[in-house]
């Protein structure tokens, strides 16, 4: 196979093969090969271990070890690498059929909200945890002296979730007192209060808002960015390789234990000596079957793609925004996901469409509008029908934008299009997978994937390295859900 090297100038890294290296370094690439010894990254010794089972068809193709491999360098993946990278010393390669960020990812809005959830649901301490690992990670660059608003597009707004008619008010009520309970500061507003917090928003007689004002945010591309230089750190240690645009294909199975030993890609074999985690959003259901196709193991993981489009104004200042915004619709329209929708089966689904009132401003100044949901399949396809929508939800919201078309806006607007990885009860599946030990899963994060990263992260590190953790990780097994 012809060489393939490719310099990316942010990363300083060079790629050869599709297998991330330090330009000053020929140790992290060398240290991939097998035969190499380095003392914490040891390369089998291939000659002294029964012959794998590959579960799929596979090719001859250069193989390389590590502790851990992760298929999928969304937010999940790469945060599971991240933490593992820091908080332990074990190996990590990440693969993608792409590049990171040609998921759900990209499309993010980025929003790190506790306002929409509900305390004591079966999202609620995950996703409480993951936003106090996301305040400690924007804390600490503060500490050496960097900035997370650039890093990471990180900006403490607060979040206003906004009803409109006396049925959410007192719903909204309700929110405030139980997430007040629950240990967050939590106001409840009143049309009155919520006019002068956010000036520019249609305000009637029967409004009014939960106010979080330590909710936050990030910018979703930004942060990836950040994340994966700071993984690509280790790769001078020979602790972390990428191997992007090289989809994994099949799993290798120990002949004598049944143990997964490591995964085929399209260019590369690679094994690992703990585990193989699948992070591969909403095709993590599709990558699972053709994984599992030839073995005995029943395995069908439920996830499947969730459409969303976000419509970004570059550079907007038209219309003022002090806050993160979101329509209380936002929250009826998640939670009609489960459990009562898990009855039904997709084609009752099918093309659907929800949109409901979502609105940012991004570190760059943008303003961000979401957001839509439908189920088409895996079409990315940009559809103005449901731009259109957006918009003039957001008109509802906001009389101003009324004034403009989106015609008039053609030069500085973009389309985000995202894949959701949605799991029918509403909850993401993490853990291990029964009957393939050493096999993780960690997706169906659906629309909190940001927000629940760095969580997920944690947990998937502890359950992979036998740490007790706090997290309750019955709620999100595999067993019962997937099998
Ligand atoms: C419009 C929109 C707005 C959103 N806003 C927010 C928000 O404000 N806050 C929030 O918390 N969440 C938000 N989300 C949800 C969030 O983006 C997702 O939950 C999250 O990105 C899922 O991350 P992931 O890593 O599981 O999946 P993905 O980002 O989809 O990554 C999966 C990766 O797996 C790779 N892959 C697939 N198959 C293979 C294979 N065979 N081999 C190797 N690699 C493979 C893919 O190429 C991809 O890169 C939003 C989503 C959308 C669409």
């Amino acid at each position: 196979m012809a060489s393939v090297s490719l310099y990316l100038p942010n990363s300083k890294l060079y790629f050869e093969n599709g297998v991330a290296a330090h330009p000053n370094s020929s140790l992290s690439f060398k240290s991939m090969l097998p035969g190499y010894k380095r003392k914490r990254l040891s390369v089998r010794d291939r000659g002294t271990r029964p012959k794998p089972v590959h579960i799929s068809n596979s090719i001859a193709a250069p193989s390389h070890t590590f502790d851990v491999v992760i298929i999928g360098a969304g937010i999940i993946g790469l945060t599971i690498a991240r933490q593992f990278l820091l908080g332990s010393d074990l190996s990590v390669a990440v693969v993608d059929k792409h590049v990171p960020c040609s998921g759900a990812t990209g499309a993010g809005q980025g929003y790190i909200w506790m306002v929409h959830m509900t305390p004591d649901s079966d999202l609620w301490y995950l996703t409480m945890r993951s936003h106090k690992l996301w305040e400690m990670l924007a804390e600490s660059l503060r500490d050496q002296g960097l900035n997370p608003l650039q890093l990471l597009g990180w900006k403490k707004t607060g979040s206003l979730l906004v009803g409109r008619t006396p049925e959410e008010s007192v719903m909204l009520h309700r929110r405030v007192e139980q997430l007040s309970e629950a240990g967050l500061r939590a106001d409840y507003l009143s049309s009155d209060d919520l006019l002068l917090k956010e000036p520019e928003l249609m305000v009637g007689r029967e409004s009014g808002a939960a106010f979080l004002p330590d909710d936050c945010q990030i910018d979703a591309q930004r942060t990836v960015a950040y994340i994966e230089e700071a993984n690509r750190n280790f790769a001078v240690e020979g602790r972390y390789a990428e191997f992007y645009n090289d989809p994994a294909t099949c799993l290798l199975r120990s002949g004598s234990s049944g143990e997964i030993e490591g995964i085929q890609t399209s260019r590369n074999t690679l094994y690992s000596k703990k585990a193989v985690v699948v992070a591969a959003g909403c095709w993590s259901g599709s990558l699972m079957h053709e994984l599992v196709k030839e073995s005995n193991i029943a395995l069908d993981v439920p996830v499947k793609p969730r459409k969303g489009h976000l419509l970004v104004i570059e550079n907007f200042n038209y219309l003022h925004l002090n806050h993160g915004l979101m329509e209380v619709g936002y929250v009826d329209h998640l939670e009609a996901l489960h459990p009562t929708d898990s009855a039904l089966g997709m084609d009752d689904h099918a093309q659907t469409l929800s949109v409901s009132m979502t609105a940012t401003v991004d570190s760059a100044g943008n303003l961000v509008l979401g957001s839509s949901r439908q189920f088409t399949g895996f079409n990315a396809e940009i559809n103005e029908l449901v731009v259109d929508r957006i918009w003039k939800r957001a008109g509802d919201f906001f009389p101003k934008l009324k004034e403009l078309s989106l015609t008039d806006l053609r030069k500085s607007r973009k389309v985000r299009v995202g894949l959701r990885p949605y799991m029918p009860d509403g909850k993401p599946v993490i853990g291990p997978v029964p009957g393939l030990s050493n096999l993780y899963l960690a997706t169906g994060h659906e629309g909190g994937g940001l927000s629940m990263a760095l969580g997920t992260a944690e947990m998937v590190a502890d359950m992979v390295m036998g740490n007790t953790g706090n997290a309750d990780y019955a709620t999100f097994a595999v067993q019962g859900r997937c099998c």
